[in-house]
């Protein structure tokens, strides 16, 4: 078998359609959405990030703040940015860039971003209302799985899908967001093990541990969709997944690349986020946009 390629591309296009839809009809109104990103290092892979965001934004209408405090940034200096944005009505969405300066926790800084403009789901409220099913923002990425899914025609309704990873930014809002769409979720970790005894169960694979080529095709049931969330840089400067393509595409029906996959679709749910966040605040109420894809919200 040879398996299918699951492509960010359309994906991320159909996103780009709902943001520009989203964004002429609050231009009718009179408003241009508004994203903050907040940095605090001399990271350059992380400036040039932030900078294909705010690129990404500029053609999308969207206007898009760089607030970039240095890598000495203090805590406190961070919470009262993060606290002056969360006020400021001419700001709709706020991203905390990480990594952060030595000694400042994520943990102490991502309660002072608003929920109604936390478009990248970092509160732990965000995930926390993801879980009980009230809506949120999730995390772009745990979201660009879910629409991945969608847009491919991947069945998940009554199917088994494993996760293998369950950081607050990937694998546990994919649970709830899978879990809304009636699938029977499994979430691995690090203690999993076998890992592929759990793996091989499931319908659909989706991989995001931070570990190349983790996943083979021992781990994978003949036909089962893999999803590959890994982004990782080798030493050689590939940028490599954490599927090993080239035994897994033996086995599976289809699976998604890196680069070219989930990664392609995440920077459009920020700017989807961001004009769904300033919609809700034109409107000054709900609903956000949780787990619905671009096919059925928005
Ligand atoms: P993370 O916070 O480091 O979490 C990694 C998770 O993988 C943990 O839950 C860990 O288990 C699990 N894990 C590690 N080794 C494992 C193993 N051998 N077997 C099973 N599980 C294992 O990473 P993250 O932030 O979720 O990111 C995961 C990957 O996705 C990274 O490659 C990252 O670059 C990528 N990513 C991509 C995007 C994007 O495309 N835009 C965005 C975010 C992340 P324990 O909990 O037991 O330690």
């Amino acid at each position: 078998m040879s398996a299918v390629s699951l492509s960010g591309a359309p994906v991320a296009k159909e996103v780009r359609a709902q943001v520009a839809d989203n964004v002429a009809r609050l231009a009718s109104e009179g408003i241009v959405p508004a994203l903050a990103v907040v940095v605090a290092t001399d990271n350059e892979s992380t400036h040039w990030y932030v900078r294909s965001i705010a690129k990404s934004a500029a053609k999308a209408g969207v206007d898009c703040r760089i607030i970039d405090l240095g890598p000495t940034a203090s805590s406190a200096q961070l919470q009262a940015t993060l606290t002056q944005l969360s006020e400021d009505p001419q700001t709709h969405g706020i991203i905390l860039q990480t990594p952060l300066p030595d000694g400042v926790q994520v943990d102490e800084l991502v309660p002072h971003i608003a929920p109604d403009k936390d478009i990248d789901g970092a509160n732990p409220l965000s995930l926390g209302r993801l879980a009980v099913g009230l809506p949120a923002f999730a995390p772009a990425t745990a979201r660009a799985v879910v629409e991945m899914l969608v847009h491919h025609a991947v069945p998940v309704e009554g199917h088994h899908v494993a996760v293998v990873g369950r950081s607050a930014v990937v694998g546990k809002p994919l649970l709830h967001l899978l879990l809304e769409r009636n699938a029977s979720i499994t979430v691995c970790h690090s203690r999993s093990r076998p890992l592929e005894d759990y793996t091989r169960a499931a319908s659909v694979v989706v991989v995001a541990a931070g570990r190349p080529g983790l996943v083979t095709d021992r781990h994978v049931a003949p036909g089962a969709v893999v999803v590959d969330v890994g982004t990782n840089v080798l030493e050689d400067g590939a940028l490599v997944g954490d599927v090993d393509a080239q035994s897994v595409e033996q086995v599976a029906s289809a699976l998604s690349p890196v680069p070219g996959g989930v990664g392609t679709i995440t920077t459009a749910l920020l700017l989807l986020h961001t004009s769904v966040a300033a919609r809700a605040a034109v409107e000054a109420k709900g609903p956000l946009v949780s787990s619905g894809t671009v096919g059925s919200h928005g």
